[in-house]
């Protein structure tokens, strides 16, 4: 079956990368940005403040309040959501149509409300679920980031037990044991060829 899909045209995809809070969605898009170049990554805008270490333009664009209304105003984005009941994150609508249209593939690492939409809007575009291997490592994960205070811990792995159970609604599942991995299984389906790849 495989075989079949590869013989088919190379067309350009959406791929979606989702998953549970702490599942690693971050750290396996990092690792794709840096290993692999030629994948195209959209740069979501956020309210949210840059972290140490991080990039204007490069993990975000960092907004305020005002300028995410704006974008979300003029329908620039593809999709929105505010996450963790805290800041809005959303995707550049831009940057992905002409992607698409030049017959690059582009990945998107969202949260699971905005895969939804994606699918609302782009019902031809790949989600992929990222899961962890259990429940234990994903809790572990979330307190070794060390990111967050007790309460916002808490307020995460409930809305992750709330996420994992939409892994039914996505086209693939990978499993984020070794980042390396994962992302070589992400970056695989991004490049599948099939006449039912198509993206208008
Ligand atoms: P962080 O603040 O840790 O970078 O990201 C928090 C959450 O926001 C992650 O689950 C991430 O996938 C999600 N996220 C990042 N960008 C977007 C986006 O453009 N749209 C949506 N819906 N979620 C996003």
């Amino acid at each position: 079956e495989r075989e079949a899909r590869n013989r088919g045209r190379r067309k350009s995809r959406l791929v979606v990368l989702a998953g549970p809070t702490a599942v690693g969605k971050g750290t396996v898009a990092t690792y794709i940005r840096e290993n692999y170049p030629d994948v195209l990554l959209s740069v979501s805008a956020t309210t949210r403040r840059p972290r140490p270490g991080e990039v204007e333009g490069v993990n975000y664009f960092f907004v305020d309040d005002a300028e995410f209304d704006r974008l979300v105003d003029a329908n620039e984005l593809l999709e929105y959501a505010t996450v963790h009941n805290a800041y809005r994150y959303g995707t550049p609508r831009k940057p992905i149509d002409e992607a698409l249209r030049r017959g690059h593939s582009v990945l998107l690492e969202i949260d699971i409300q905005g895969a939804r939409q994606v699918r609302q809007v782009m019902p031809e575009a790949t989600l992929v679920f990222l899961l962890p291997p259990t429940w234990d490592e994903l809790v572990r994960r979330l307190v070794g980031r060390g990111t967050e205070d007790e309460e916002e811990r808490e307020r995460r792995l409930r809305t992750a037990k709330l996420e994992l159970a939409a892994q039914n609604e996505f086209d693939y599942r990978v499993v984020n044991g070794s980042v390396a991995e994962a992302a070589r299984e992400v970056v695989d389906l991004m490049q599948t060829r099939g006449p039912s790849d198509a993206v208008p």
